[in-house]
């Protein structure tokens, strides 16, 4: 067992433990947030035949030079209708958006710029060939355009519909179990008795977890006890890829997680030279990656943010760019004196906004590691390194939460 490793060296140390990676067939209405198993190719060209990017005229731009140039009407290009007639010289054929372009014609007149007349058409304004869109300008049959690893947001869903894909190749959601320890956690929705506090953790855990791409299951709380807490890990080890346990990894007498892992699990290594967050473990529960996040709920998100994150789009083999992910490195100027850690990474929570000359930093709150307020009323975790406090001026690395 290591104990108090840099975080780059906690990330080295858990990609030992990945879980089985599986993949299944999805219908694509059905694969929201999940992440792309293989690369996919397009199935056709976009756009598959050249068509109008405008309602308006198709016409030879020769014969638009002058304005007020009269042009015969050859009829009607409609999307989805019949083949149009070819537009020869001193012709125009009436033509909708994404409609196919007639043979002969070069542009596209828009409709505000002319006038029907008869069976004829006036033109008073420009024919723009710019206004067809070309056949596989966009993509061509055969091109991978979404890579394996991929996490399907809006844009990517829509761009594997438009490429032909109905069913695609995805990740199976790795199954994450959260168990909270603590003898004075009650769910939320129940009367309070002396001592006792809603239980937290595990609802904004659970939701990291499924934007991740992952499925968690919530397995309540479990009291300080070690037979309670071993039942709970041994059961949530035969049904989940991976664990999270939430408290009881400090230096106190009820870390029982810490502690039963020491006795009857496998650990790698236990507290990592990160604030807020110092104290999580990872190892493995009966050959289950299982990593003990702190209890403070700050806590708990950050290390989650910092290190399970990472081992999840490991094991999932996302894609460095385009996976699944809390947060985008970005480089902020701090507006005020921000305290760096002795020894350790700093993420202070910080608001990042739009500045003078780019992006700027502010913080709002107290910084506590139990003011789980303070990652709601700030976007954005400072990477400050050890031993360096960050002044008014500074720009230094951060990162911003999604
Ligand atoms: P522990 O790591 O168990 O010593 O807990 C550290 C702090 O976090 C204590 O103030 C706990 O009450 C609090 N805490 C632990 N688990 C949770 C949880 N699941 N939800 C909210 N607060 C928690
Ligand atoms: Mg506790």
């Amino acid at each position: 067992m290591e104990t108090s490793v840099t975080l780059e060296h906690g990330i080295q140390l858990t990609h030992a433990y990945p879980f089985n990676r599986r993949t299944e067939k999805v219908n694509l209405g059905e694969s929201s947030g999940r992440v792309l198993a293989t690369d996919l190719a397009s199935k056709v060209d976009d756009p598959r035949f050249d068509n109008s990017a405008m309602d308006g005229w198709a016409a030879r731009s020769s014969d638009c030079v002058t304005q007020g140039s009269t042009l015969s009407i050859t009829g009607t290009s409609k999307a989805g209708g019949e083949a149009p007639p070819v537009v020869g010289p001193g012709e125009a054929c009436r033509i909708m958006t994404g409609a196919p372009v007639p043979e002969g014609a070069d542009a596209i007149v828009m409709v505000e710029d002319s006038e029907e007349v008869g069976n004829t058409v006036r033109i008073l304004g420009p024919a723009r060939p710019e206004y067809i869109r070309k056949r596989a300008e966009n993509l061509r049959v055969g091109q991978e355009a979404l890579e394996k690893g991929t996490h399907l947001g809006p844009a990517e869903i829509s761009l594997a519909a438009t490429m032909g894909h109905g069913e695609i190749e995805v990740v199976v959601r790795p199954k994450v179990a959260i168990i909270s320890t603590g003898d004075e956690l009650v769910p939320p929705g129940t009367e309070l008795s002396a001592g006792e506090i809603h239980e937290s953790n595990s609802f904004g855990v659970a939701a990291l977890i499924e934007r991740m791409g992952g499925q968690a299951i919530r397995y309540g709380i479990v009291h300080d006890t070690i037979d309670g807490l071993r039942a709970a890990l041994d059961n949530a080890a035969s049904e989940c890829d991976a664990i999270l346990t939430s408290g009881g990894v400090s230096m106190g007498e009820w870390d029982l997680v810490r502690h039963l892992m020491e006795e009857e699990g496998e650990i790698s290594f236990w507290r990592v030279k990160i604030r807020p967050g110092g104290p999580p473990l990872f190892g493995t529960w009966k050959g289950t990656p299982l990593f003990g996040l702190p209890g403070n709920p700050v806590s708990s998100h950050v290390v989650f943010i910092s290190l399970v994150a990472p081992w999840l789009s490991h094991c999932m083999e996302a894609h460095p760019e385009n996976g699944p992910s809390l947060t985008d490195r970005v480089r902020v100027k701090l507006t005020e004196g921000i305290k760096g850690a002795p020894g350790k990474l700093c993420m202070r929570r910080i608001r990042i906004e739009a500045g003078e000359d780019g992006l700027v930093a502010t913080t709002h709150t107290h910084q506590g590691s139990g003011n789980i307020h303070s990652m709601v009323a700030h976007n954005g975790l400072t990477l400050l390194p050890p031993d360096t406090d960050g002044k008014a001026g500074d720009i230094i690395d951060a990162l911003w939460c999604r």
